[in-house]
C-alpha cells in the first residue's frame, strides 16, 4: 500500500497562468485548490479607498541565506518590522519570485520581494514589493553576492534599500502563495516600485526559475487601495 508523503519536490509551478492543482500532491495542500481567499491576485478592481498607516523601521539586519528549488530567502534576525493599523508585525524572512506574483492591472513585474511578518500571536502579514528594471539595488546585490556562499550562509543586509520610501499599500486578505497555501494572511502590496538592474534581475531569474503562482480569483474580497 502506498502512503502519500508530500515534500517540497512534489509540487511545482506551471506557466503562471495554468492552474497548478497543488492539492493533488497532498491532502494537506487542499486549501490551494478549494480556498476562497487565495493569493496572488490581480490588483485592478478596488473595493474601497483608504490610507492604511504603515510604520516601518527596516535597516541593516543579520540573517541566514536560504537557497533551494525556487528559493532565495533571508531568514532575518528579530528586531525589525512594521505596524499595520495598530498591530505590530515582526519581520521573519524575505524571499523572492520571478516574475512577480501579484499584478497591477494585469501587468506582472520581473521580480517581487515578499517580506513575511508575524505578530506575536502568529498572524501573518506580508509586504509585497514589486521591482522594475532600472538602477542596481543595493540590498539585492548583497544577496546576489552571498549566493556563492551557499545555503545557510550568514548575511548582513540593508532591508531598507529594497522597500520604497513611500509605503502606500493595497491591502487585502489572502494566503501564502506556496503550499500549503494557508489563508488569513494580511497582504500589503506596495504601490510604489523599487528598481533593480537588468543584471540583478537576470541573476535572480537564474536562481529562482519560473516561481510565480497563477492568478487567483478575488471572489468576495475587498481590496483597499491608497486614497491618494
Ligand atoms: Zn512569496
Amino acid at each position: 500500500m502506498a502512503t502519500v508523503s508530500a515534500t517540497a519536490q512534489d509540487w511545482d509551478y506551471t506557466d503562471g497562468e495554468t492552474a497548478e492543482n497543488w492539492s493533488e500532491a497532498s491532502p494537506e495542500f487542499a486549501a490551494c485548490d478549494t480556498g476562497m481567499m487565495q493569493s496572488p491576485v490581480d490588483i485592478d478592481s478596488m473595493g474601497a479607498y483608504g490610507n492604511i498607516r504603515i510604520a516601518a523601521d527596516y535597516g541593516m539586519t543579520d540573517g541566514t541565506l536560504r537557497l533551494g528549488k525556487h528559493q532565495v530567502q533571508i531568514d532575518a534576525a528579530p528586531g525589525q518590522g512594521m505596524v499595520s493599523g495598530d498591530r505590530l508585525f515582526n519581520l521573519v524572512q524575505v524571499h523572492f519570485h520571478t516574475p512577480s506574483e501579484h499584478a497591477m492591472s494585469g501587468e506582472r513585474y520581473p521580480l517581487a520581494g515578499h517580506f513575511v511578518h508575524a505578530t506575536r500571536e502568529g498572524t501573518l502579514g506580508v509586504l509585497g514589493v514589486l521591482f522594475e528594471e532600472g538602477d542596481a539595488n543595493e540590498g539585492l546585490q548583497m544577496i546576489i553576492d552571498a549566493m556563492p556562499d551557499g545555503d545557510g550562509a550568514n548575511i548582513s543586509i540593508d532591508m531598507s534599500s529594497m522597500i520604497p520610501d513611500e509605503l502606500e499599500v493595497y491591502r487585502y486578505m489572502g494566503s501564502l502563495t506556496t503550499p500549503p497555501c494557508s489563508e488569513n494572511v494580511n497582504w500589503h502590496v506596495v504601490e510604489d516600485t523599487v528598481e533593480a538592474s537588468a543584471e540583478q534581475i537576470a541573476a535572480m531569474e537564474a536562481a529562482l526559475g519560473m516561481s510565480a503562482r497563477s492568478m487567483q480569483p478575488l471572489n468576495n474580497r475587498l481590496v483597499v487601495a491608497p486614497a491618494d
